[in-house]
């Protein structure tokens, strides 16, 4: 059988062990500390916001991907960012800082042209394919659905709901992480994890060994296939589908999401197919019907935190149907976690992987 190689992908990086500056007093001459070396496992949008925040707060980042960035998940999802929605439920604080957090990244890196973030009206609506009611002047409708849909209802507004193209989100901040912060991506698939001495390997396919002062796991729906993390956390794969469809016309496409509760004719099994038009129209010629899986724990919180009793091991999963809205709080908590030994951004108490032993 064949041992694939991990590839090394170089980053522009200044050296991270030792800097000497010349000194223009007499003072001696200044020593920087070494950077805190951070391995980061797994390249979907939960590892690539770790990855961004931790390089941007300092560390020396090297991050391990099987395949290729938002290759899964987070480069087939939808993109929907709403502020409240997870109100009342135990990751509102998360989703509610995230929220903020998307909107400011945005700015710094030109989200709106680089991943097509923007503020949508979100509808929910029924069709009933059997139905054909007219067309009111007055309707919320936007001008692009000709179908018969009925009882419009606004359930989110440019202010509390917005979207971004996953996959563009994902490889925008990765490839910001490696131009701007030094991190670097080594494709390969990670086997194993070894502690020992303070010190973390990364043993990847291949026979690569990547060493650091503390790894970060965040391999989605894969996380149960590695042992260490498998004797304490199920995390299981929920199938989702998605269509991807070619518009008539891409300038017809206004800023709304819509969430349908759809009757087919014949007395089909009702459906409630959730709709994202985006600006940034990378798929505008292509159509794929495809499928990918959720990362789930069993209680359906995320598991972000310290693995106890495993000095330097990390671990950042279980984000479910959210993934997309809650990955920058998850990243910028983590960063603060590994580099400060505690978050505030966001209270990680409750997503501890504690809880499991
Ligand atoms: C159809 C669909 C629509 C969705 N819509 C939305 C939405 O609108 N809004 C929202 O917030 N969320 C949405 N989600 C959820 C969101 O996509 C996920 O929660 C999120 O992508 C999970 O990210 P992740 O980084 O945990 O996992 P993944 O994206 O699965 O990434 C895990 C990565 O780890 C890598 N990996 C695994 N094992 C190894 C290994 N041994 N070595 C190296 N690398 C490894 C994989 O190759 C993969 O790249 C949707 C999901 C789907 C499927």
């Amino acid at each position: 059988m064949m041992m694939k190689s991990p590839i090394i992908i170089p980053s522009r990086r200044p050296p991270s062990s030792l800097t000497v500056r010349a000194s223009m007093d007499n003072n001696p001459q200044q020593i920087d500390p070494p950077k805190k070396k951070v391995v980061v496992c797994g390249g979907g949008v939960i590892g690539v916001c770790t990855a961004y925040f931790l390089s941007k707060k300092g560390a020396a980042v090297t991050l391990i991907e099987q395949s290729s960035i938002a290759c899964a998940a987070s480069g087939k999802a939808g993109g929907f960012l709403a502020l409240d929605w997870c109100d009342g439920s135990p990751v509102s604080s998360l989703a509610r800082a995230s929220f903020g957090l998307h909107r400011s990244l945005a700015e710094e890196l030109n989200g709106r042209e680089l991943y097509g973030y923007r503020p949508v009206n979100a509808l929910s609506l029924s069709i009933a394919e059997s139905e054909n009611p007219p067309r009111s002047r007055k309707s919320k409708l936007p001008p692009w659905i000709d179908g018969p849909a009925k009882t419009p209802k606004t359930i989110g507004t440019t202010e509390t709901t917005a979207q971004v193209h996953p996959q563009l989100f994902t490889r925008t901040l990765m490839e910001k992480a490696v131009a701007e912060y030094g991190a670097e991506v080594v494709i390969g698939k990670l086997l194993s994890v070894e502690t020992g001495g303070g010190k973390i390997s990364a043993v990847v396919e291949g026979g690569g060994v990547i060493d650091g002062d503390a790894v970060v796991l965040a391999l989605g729906p894969w996380s149960s296939k590695l042992t260490l993390l498998s004797s304490i956390i199920r995390v299981n794969g929920l199938k989702a589908h998605s269509l991807v469809l070619e518009p008539k016309e891409m300038d017809a496409i206004t800023a709304h999401a819509l969430f349908l509760s759809y009757q087919p004719a014949h007395g089909g099994q009702p459906m409630d197919p959730e709709i994202y038009p985006r600006p940034t129209g990378v798929e505008a010629r292509v159509k794929a019907e495809q499928a990918c899986f959720l990362p789930c724990t069993d209680d359906s919180i995320p598991v972000i935190g310290e693995i106890p009793g495993m000095a330097g091991c990390f671990v950042a999963t279980g984000h479910s149907c959210w993934g997309i809205l809650n990955g920058p709080a998850t990243g910028a908590a983590m960063a603060e976690l590994v580099m400060d030994g505690g978050s505030s951004i966001v209270d990680l108490t409750r997503f501890s992987p504690a809880r499991f032993v």
